[in-house]
C-alpha cells in the first residue's frame, strides 16, 4: 500500500470516479478538481499532495497552463505531474522541457497502466535510500553503485533489467515477491508485459548466477523470494 496523496484534475465525472475508486483501493489519498482553478486552489491549501493527474483539456484553462503554474511556483515546482491526454494532443510539448510533465498517458488507458505509471513516478520522485555500495551474500558480491555482480571470483554479466530484478529481490530477502509486484517495481513503465515475462527473466538471471542462482527461490503459485540466508536456513 502507498499512502501518497494524488490530486485528480479532470472534468469528466465518470473518469474522476473510476480514478478515485482505483487509487483509493490501492491505499492512495485523493483530492479531485474539475477545473484548473480549482486544482490550483487545492494545491494552495494542501501541502501534502505528491502527484497530480492532470487532464490536458479542462473547461477553464489547459492542463499545460496548470502544469506551467505548478512548475513556476516555488512550493509546487517539484511536484510530480502525470498528464492525461487524448490521442494526438501535443504530447511532445507536454513531456518536453516547455511544459514539464513527468509523464503522460493517452486516453483511454487501463487502470493497470495508470497504476504502473503512478508508482514509477512516485518512486523516481522519492530520494533514494542510502545503501551500502558493496553487498555480499554467500558467494554473491554485488556492487550496487557500479551495477556489477560476482559469483565467487567470476563476474556475472547481467543486463540492467536483470540487475534491477536481482537488487529488488535481494533488498527484500526472506519476503515473497509476487509476479505483479515485481512487474510494477522492476519493469515500472513498460505496459505490454505479462507475469510470464517475470518467469522468463528470473530463469535467465538464475542461469547467469550459476550456483548462486539457488538463492532466488520459487514460491509456488505466488512468486519469488530471495533467501534470507545463503545456506537456506531461514530460522
Ligand atoms: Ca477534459
Amino acid at each position: 500500500m502507498d499512502s501518497s496523496t494524488i490530486l485528480i484534475v479532470e472534468d469528466e465525472p465518470d473518469l474522476v470516479r473510476i480514478l478515485k475508486y482505483n487509487l483509493e483501493r490501492e491505499g492512495f489519498r485523493t483530492f479531485a478538481a474539475g477545473t484548473g482553478n480549482e486544482a490550483l486552489a487545492i494545491l494552495d491549501r494542501e501541502p501534502h499532495v505528491d502527484l497530480v493527474l492532470l487532464d490536458l483539456m479542462l473547461p477553464d484553462m489547459s492542463g499545460i497552463e496548470v502544469c506551467r503554474r505548478i512548475r513556476a511556483a516555488e512550493r509546487t515546482k517539484g511536484l510530480s505531474v502525470l498528464m492525461l491526454t487524448a490521442k494526438g494532443e501535443e504530447i511532445d510539448r507536454v513531456v518536453g522541457f516547455e511544459v514539464g510533465a513527468d509523464d503522460y498517458l493517452v486516453k483511454p488507458f487501463s487502470v493497470r497502466e495508470l497504476m504502473l505509471r503512478v508508482r514509477a513516478i512516485l518512486r523516481r520522485a522519492r530520494p533514494p535510500e542510502p545503501e551500502a555500495e558493496m553487498v555480499t551474500f554467500g558467494s554473491l558480491r554485488i556492487d550496487q553503485a557500479g551495477y556489477r555482480v560476482w559469483v565467487g571470483d567470476e563476474e556475472a554479466i547481467l543486463t540492467a533489467l536483470e540487475f534491477r530484478l536481482l537488487a529488488t529481490l535481494l533488498a527484500r530477502k526472506g519476503r515473497v515477491q509476487t509476479r505483479d509486484a515485481l512487474l510494477a517495481d522492476v519493469w515500472s513503465i513498460e505496459a505490454d508485459i505479462t507475469t510470464r515475462t517475470v518467469d522468463t527473466h528470473v530463469k535467465r538471471l538464475r542461469e547467469k548466477l550459476g550456483p548462486a542462482g539457488e538463492y532466488v527461490e520459487t514460491v509456488r503459485g505466488v512468486g519469488y523470494r530471495f533467501r534470507l540466508r545463503p545456506d537456506g536456513e531461514d530460522a
